[in-house]
């Protein structure tokens, strides 16, 4: 499987919704995932960087994106129930999600934690998917083959100083994961966990900024398993965290 290679009709006929769209990892699986034949729900917290990555795709032929701009702080169980009928009604089908949206929050010794950054960084990074996945349940059941993707972090399987809040989300993230694995194993939902591993993007810069990006892999490299897991190739794997940067 490693550096797996997509047919490039890959992802013809499917729909499928990619959290934090904008920028990142996001984009690029946005991008990659249209250029192997989705359509694909672009959400975001940032309009405009939606509106870019629209332009892109269309620009490049690919089919007609859709664009949700919300803020994944202050969503509720409403916006993703109303989100799910809004799929449903434009366009009947669901066949994958990538949880992919996160924040890094505040790099801190464990005593310094603040309460708001840490209730907003599970937020963001765990209670929206969480709701967001029992509101499009039902949708997802209906494909024969459906795939959900949540982005874990190599600090979500062992605990580093300082990182706390967003460790403790990708644990988290992780335990999600397995438990809704478990749940629809032998269904139609495949339910699996990427890290990406140290990947240029804003965030990694953010939390890194002594680093010269041009070391880390470019997001476009990784890929190959977020085709994996979205294809119907990755069919019976499911309850998997899997390195996109194998050792
Ligand atoms: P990024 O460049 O900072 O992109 C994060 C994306 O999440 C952006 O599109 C951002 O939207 C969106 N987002 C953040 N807060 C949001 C909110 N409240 N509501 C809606 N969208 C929100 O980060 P990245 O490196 O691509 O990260 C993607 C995923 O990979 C994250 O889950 C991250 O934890 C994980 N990861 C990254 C690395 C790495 O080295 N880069 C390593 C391990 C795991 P805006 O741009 O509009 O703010």
């Amino acid at each position: 499987m490693h550096q797996y290679t997509a047919p490039t009709a890959a992802l013809q006929h499917k729909v499928i919704l990619i959290t934090g769209a904008g920028d990142g990892i996001g984009k690029e699986a946005a991008l990659t995932y249209a250029r192997y034949g989705a359509t694909v729900i672009l959400l975001g917290k940032t309009t405009n960087k939606l509106a870019a990555v629209y332009d892109e795709i269309m620009a490049a032929g690919g089919a007609e994106p859709a664009i949700v701009p919300l803020d994944l702080k202050g969503a509720t169980a409403k916006h993703y129930h109303d989100l799910a009928a809004t799929i449903q009604t434009e366009f009947g089908r669901l066949d994958g999600i990538l949880y992919n949206a996160g924040k890094l929050g505040v790099l801190s010794p464990f005593t310094h934690i603040d309460l708001d950054t840490w209730q907003e960084v599970m937020q963001v990074n765990v209670t929206s998917a969480m709701l967001l996945t029992q509101a499009l349940i039902p949708l997802l059941s209906k494909a024969d083959n459906a795939s959900i993707i949540f982005t874990s972090s190599g600090v979500g399987r062992k605990g580093r100083a300082l990182w706390g809040p967003y460790a403790v989300s990708k644990f988290a993230t992780e335990g999600l994961m397995q438990i809704i694995a478990d749940e629809y194993d032998n269904s139609g939902i495949r339910v699996n966990c990427i890290n990406p591993g140290a990947t240029r993007t804003n965030m990694r810069a953010r939390a890194y900024p002594g680093e010269d990006p041009q070391t880390l892999k470019s997001p476009a490299q990784l890929m190959w398993l977020y085709l994996y897991l979205m294809s119907d190739d990755s069919k019976g794997v499911t309850g998997q965290s899997l390195d996109a940067q194998p050792k």
